[in-house]
């Protein structure tokens, strides 16, 4: 595996340690923990935790868990075993909330400076006074409060002597800045709730915007990639780092957030779609969750080349979802044994074969990877075959099975339909055919030649299996159409087919990974296990017509 391909981030990490302004790199990726993370997060985290690798760095896993209200220690778990199953061990585990005495410190510091003070105003009156690009801002009534009072009333916040929303502690910077975020930006609210770390012992909480750079700065953490929403709050962020007199100094810098096309990206919305039962949980296979795509049947390997492919680009733009099908197609190749499955049989009854008899044929693992070696499969009497491996009155340039007709059995014998078996509704429920001796695969048989293919499966020793087989969740949106997803939601994207495997993989276990003949990729769901049967998902078709 390559490395993270050249960036820009790279070029700067280069240029910090030639100057002497840095002597080694930390980074790190700092989730909140309100929901499980999606193909976006792994973007980050591959980048962070393959910077820090290149420059003999430290990468922490950080809980950004500053609010109270939306976080849950599922979510914890769940983070953890998401960056660790991508491949990456982080060198340090911290908790943003481990920093609230600390952050609390600081808040009092800005206040003796007479930086910050407390305001009586409500969220929508800030929000008016702080203004817009085209309008100044307006200084709030509660602006010049001396540091007394100041620090008295933040104290009384801290006691849960105010309500929610009564109070807040502002940063004082500048109202008439052409930046709103330095528009007296608040710092601290109130929120009477418990956190899933600290309990209940506080109930005012950190902004986002003072706490992100104090823990980076707290944590000797260097260089603090974000995505670009926030390369507006830069000035911010240098200057609580400045104000708060901390004494390591992170820089921040910018890239752009993955998107995908056809692909919800937010926690807020995935939660949405779990929380209304959209789909069966947050590792549903059809999410774009790091859970979802594992239990699909992604790789590590093809989300980390997929990370590399797009690269860190300055500039937002959206990836084709087919681009990420291409590295799971790329790393499943020459790894996954190919077998043989019949999703919706139709037994084929072979009149010229003996009772009771079975043989055992020769059948490659990968016809790609020669290392894969081979494997034996049962052939006897009886066997399935596809429904659409058969057709009565076939149109023209049709190969495979017809009445009268003759097609190959792959790794078998060539066999040709003579009769048809149906049921009182006129449905072909069975067909009779003969096989040819000679045609034996691996004997070299040149006598005559076949135009079609089929796969099949020995009947008496079959495997029953569920396929679960998936479409886009969300359909194409046009440009300009402002709808929510959630009425853009695919009503199928999901088909579930009963069908047969071969006996040789019966004893699969969840998460391993074959190529069915002409169906594609599948994974084993880890719900085999507990219905007792072997459901197989889908990971991504054969063929795609998407070039890199
Ligand atoms: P969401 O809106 O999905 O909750 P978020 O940015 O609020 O995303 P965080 O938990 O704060 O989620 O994100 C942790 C890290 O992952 C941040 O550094 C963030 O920049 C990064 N990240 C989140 N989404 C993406 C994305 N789509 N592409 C790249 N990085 C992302
Ligand atoms: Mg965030
Ligand atoms: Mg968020």
């Amino acid at each position: 595996e390559h490395k993270a391909s050249s960036n820009f981030i790279k070029n700067i990490i280069n240029e910090d340690l030639k100057s002497g302004k840095v002597d080694h790199i930390i980074t790190r990726f700092p989730p909140e923990p309100n929901g499980y993370l999606h193909i976006g997060h792994a973007k980050s985290i591959i980048l962070n935790f393959e910077l820090a690798d290149e420059f003999k760095g430290k990468t922490h896993l950080r809980f950004d868990d500053t609010n109270p209200v939306k976080e849950d220690t599922e979510y914890v778990e769940s983070i953890k075993e998401d960056v660790m199953w991508l491949g990456y061990k982080w060198d340090e585990l911290f908790f943003a909330s481990d920093y609230f005495e600390e952050m609390y410190n600081r808040a009092v510091l800005l206040i003796k400076k007479g930086k910050a003070y407390v305001c009586d105003s409500t969220a929508e009156e800030i929000r008016k006074m702080r203004g817009s690009l085209i309008e100044v801002g307006q200084k709030s009534p509660y602006r010049d409060r001396s540091v007394e009072e100041n620090l008295e009333l933040f104290e009384r916040m801290r006691q849960g002597e105010f309500k929610d929303g009564q109070k807040v502690l502002r940063a004082k910077i500048d109202m008439d800045s052409p930046n709103i975020n330095m528009r007296d930006p608040v710092l601290y609210r109130i929120a009477h709730a418990t956190h899933h770390n600290t309990g209940d012992k506080w109930c005012i909480y950190p902004m986002y915007d003072f706490a992100h750079p104090l823990e980076d700065a707290i944590e000797g953490v260097t260089h603090s990639i974000c995505t670009l929403e926030f390369e507006d709050h830069r000035p911010l962020y240098d200057w609580v780092i400045r104000e708060c007199e901390m004494d390591k100094v992170p820089q921040q810098y910018e890239f752009a957030r993955l998107n995908i096309t056809n692909t919800v990206m937010s926690k807020r919305k995935l939660k949405q779609l779990v929380d209304e039962q959209v789909v069966d949980g947050w590792d549903d296979p059809r999410m774009p969750t790091i859970s979802g795509l594992r239990r699909k049947g992604y790789t590590p390997e093809a989300i980390r080349s997929f990370a590399r492919e797009i690269g860190v680009a300055k500039a937002d733009s959206v990836v084709d979802s087919k681009m990420l099908e291409f590295f799971i197609r790329e790393d499943l190749k020459l790894k996954a044994p190919r077998t043989m499955a019949v999703l919706e049989p139709l037994k084929v009854v072979i009149t010229n074969y003996p009772e009771d008899q079975v043989e055992m044929l020769e059948a490659e693992n990968n016809s790609e990877n020669p290392e894969m070696g081979s494997r034996q499969i049962p052939f006897s009497r009886e066997i399935y075959i596809e429904q659409d491996d058969f057709m009565e009155n076939p149109p023209a340039k049709y190969h495979r099975l017809f009445p009268g007709n003759e097609v190959r059995l792959k790794n078998a014998y060539f066999i040709k339909c003579n009769d048809i078996v149906k049921d009182e509704t006129g449905k072909v429920i069975e067909l009779h055919c003969t096989y040819d001796p000679e045609t034996k695969s691996g004997t070299g048989f040149t006598g005559r030649k076949v135009k079609g293919t089929i796969h099949w499966v020995e009947a008496s020793q079959a495997v029953p299996a569920e396929f679960r087989q998936y479409e886009p969740l969300i359909l194409d949106q046009e440009e300009g159409d402002d709808t929510s997803f959630l009425e853009h939601i695919n009503p199928n994207s999901l088909e579930v087919v009963q069908g047969f495997v071969e006996a040789n993989i019966k004893d699969s276990k969840p998460q391993d990974k074959f190529q069915f003949f002409r169906h594609g990729y599948f994974n084993v769901d880890p719900l085999s296990l507990k219905q007792g049967k072997l459901i197989f998902n889908r990971i991504v078709s054969l063929k795609s017509s998407f070039q890199l």
